[in-house]
């Protein structure tokens, strides 16, 4: 399928999505992962109106965003994928955000970092709800102590959280991961009700629509737009 008929078919299904359980659409994002994709794909995805691109790798993004976000400025960033301290300056200077702060070692990087930008970075904490690898901070406990951490850094803006359901086919597992996702976002919304917390990072190309029911505001989507990766 070409990029711009996929584009036009995820919409027709965020819509449905949001129908089907009262949402008004204005409030997802759609996000475009484009790791493993090449910059031929990525200007199509832009043609077709996507302006937040999701990389999981610092260096990849780097060797195709730096070019790319000159030639469209209005392009957001995000990094969706596991960040090691020594890649946190450059993370920091090419991202504006950056979704899977998932350790308070990490959040300290980043704040360190961010005193020489002049915006601050958009932060998700990544909450584990028990996909396979081991991301995410466990229990609401961490996610305080993160949060506490996140605003000791004026350079970091926390915007909400992120997770990966479970890769499973079980729809009951997967929406329960979402809710608890939505649960422990009430909990550190209560705790901390002056921060934003309005941005909820839930749902893939397998999952979005369930994710979308239960409250994503942002999703983020690779093999149902890009196609399968060629590897
Ligand atoms: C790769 C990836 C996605 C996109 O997955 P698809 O199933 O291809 O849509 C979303 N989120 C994260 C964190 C990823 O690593």
């Amino acid at each position: 399928m070409a990029i711009i008929d996929a584009v036009k078919r995820i919409r027709e299904r965020i819509e449905e999505a949001c129908i089907r359980s009262g949402r008004n659409c204005a409030e997802i994002q759609l996000m475009g992962v484009s790791k493993f994709q090449d910059i031929g794909k990525i200007e199509k995805a832009w043609q077709a109106g996507i302006r937040l691109f999701g990389e999981s790798r610092v260096q990849e993004a780097v060797e195709k965003f730096i070019p790319f976000k000159q030639q469209h400025p209005e392009t957001e960033l995000h990094l969706i994928g596991s960040l090691q301290r020594n890649k946190a300056k450059v993370a920091v200077s090419l991202f504006e955000g950056i979704q899977s702060v998932d350790r308070e070692a990490l959040i300290t990087e980043l704040g360190t970092w961010t005193k020489q930008r002049d915006k601050p970075l958009g932060i998700l904490l990544e909450f584990h709800t028990g996909e396979e690898t081991k991301s995410g901070f466990p229990d609401e406990e961490h996610l305080y102590r993160a949060t506490e951490k996140v605003l000791s850094y004026p350079g970091l803006l926390l915007r909400g959280l992120m997770t990966m359901a479970p890769y499973t086919d079980d729809e009951v597992q997967i929406r329960a991961a979402f809710r608890s996702l939505v649960s422990v976002r009430d909990k550190l919304a209560s705790r901390f009700p002056s921060c934003d917390w309005s941005c909820l990072s839930m749902g893939m190309s397998q999952d979005f629509e369930i994710a979308i029911e239960e409250g994503s505001t942002l999703i983020r989507i690779g093999t149902a737009l890009f196609g399968e990766q060629d590897l």
